[in-house]
């Protein structure tokens, strides 16, 4: 069997949706489609929370309102109703929850960010069905079994593996099967969501559940490419990567797969192609373990919306025999995601994605150190680098801290 994963991009509109169904006929093998909420419908959903911690009623409503909308001009444009395709609870999740103001934000956001890959599970599957392609709807809360680690949920992989594999045995299951990515659920029941961007994540665990023979990521780019196109002209194409150079490219902020995702399928040797879903003819680009060619052009990385936080011990102690667990204690507490760490005798940087939770951190922080701050930088990895490059990079550009290994040079940039 293998796993296709599609992300909220190829499944935007109904165009995108009938692309996948295309791409699914032609399938031999037995399939397990993972797909993402559509288009940008989870950052509209992160602004409900937003609007519903805030009280703000009425912008919850009308924001709720046009988001269905969306999904029913998509529905339509399908011929699937949706009413009939989606359970009233999806449907009516939103509403349900419009004054609860109090409730805990991480548990409120998973119930109704969950929503989005919820409905484009149920339209695509409703869809394929209407297609004559006969397929079964996973309900991943039940199946993809998570602590309750809200918005970064822990996967219970032994408990995971059990269900997914029962589902997979059904007697009854058609050779297709529709999952969402990003969402799993708790013991007790609770939706739960795995981090932004996770749908690649449980497309990789469904895969080493399954021992797949291969995950197949469908993009809107031709695959791996050295650089994001849209920051430069010049592109190429990286046509094979170890699991080891694609952890490293994700981890640095390449958008094109979820960090996540390598492990479980380096853990079972299972190949990730990451190919283009306008032209599936092409063969975009293989990660696995032991490529033919080794990458031979530099790789640009950027990772936007950096904050570089440092630390200085208040009385000249040591901060890094002292402090280092303390200090990441509360950056796991804050669910920040770390991208760079400097260390002096007496300070420590981190270079962290900018969040939510960011003033509360350095709050926690600023009680025991003396602790400054720079927002909206960036984060820029070369990988490859050679002297040429490292001179031309940093000239006309404000940097704050570079690191430099033999092949991978790092800077934190200000403008
Ligand atoms: N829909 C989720 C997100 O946008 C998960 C994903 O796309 O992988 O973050
Ligand atoms: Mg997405």
């Amino acid at each position: 069997m293998r796993v296709f994963k599609f992300g909220g991009a190829s499944v935007k509109d109904a165009d995108g949706v009938k692309n996948l169904l295309q791409i699914v006929r032609q399938a031999t093998d037995e399939l397990v489609v993972v797909v993402s909420a559509m288009g940008k419908t989870t950052n509209a959903l992160e602004s409900i929370v937003e609007a519903i911690v805030q009280g703000d009623q009425l912008a919850v409503d009308s924001q709720w309102k046009q988001l269905l909308a969306y999904h029913e001009q998509i529905a339509s444009a399908l011929d699937v109703n949706i009413r009939e395709a989606i359970s009233d609870e999806v449907l009516g999740c939103v509403l349900a929850h419009r004054n609860a103001k109090n409730a805990s934000y991480d548990d409120l956001y998973d119930t109704i960010v969950s929503v989005g890959e919820l409905m484009s599970t149920a339209i695509v599957a409703a869809y394929l069905n209407q297609q004559g392609i006969r397929s079964q709807l996973w309900n991943m809360p039940e199946l993809l079994i998570t602590d309750g680690s809200f918005r970064e949920a822990m996967v219970n992989m032994p408990a995971s593996a059990q269900k997914v594999q029962r589902a997979w045995h059904d007697p009854y299951r058609p050779k297709v099967v529709v999952a969402q990515g990003f969402i799993g659920g708790t013991d007790s029941g609770h939706r739960t969501t795995l981090g932004r961007e996770g749908s690649d994540y449980t497309a990789a665990l469904i895969a080493n559940f399954l021992d797949a023979e291969s995950v197949t990521i469908w993009k809107d780019v031709p695959g791996i490419l050295n650089a994001d196109p849209r920051l430069e002209p010049n592109t190429e194409l990286i046509p094979e990567l170890n699991y080891f150079e694609a952890v490293e490219l994700a981890y640095s902020g390449a958008q094109v797969i979820h960090p996540k995702t390598i492990r479980p399928l380096e853990n079972k040797q299972i190949p990730l192609y990451v190919r283009p879903f306008a032209h599936p003819e092409q063969s975009g680009t293989i990660i696995k373990s032991a490529p033919t060619e080794p990458v031979h052009v530099p790789v640009f990385i950027w990772r936007k919306e950096q904050v570089l936080i440092t630390m200085r011990a208040k009385d000249f102690s040591f901060v890094l025999e002292d402090s280092l667990t303390h200090i990441f204690d509360v950056i796991q507490r804050c669910k920040l995601k770390v991208s760079l760490i400097q260390s002096s005798a007496v300070t420590i940087s981190v270079c962290v994605d900018n969040s939510r939770s960011l003033p509360k951190a350095l709050q926690m922080l600023g009680e025991h150190y003396a602790v400054t701050y720079n927002e909206h930088l960036s984060l820029l990895t070369i990988r490859g680098t050679t002297p040429e490059l490292l001179e031309s990079v940093q000239q006309e550009r404000t940097i704050l801290l570079s690191q430099l290994t033999r092949r991978t040079a790092k800077f934190v940039i200000a403008n």
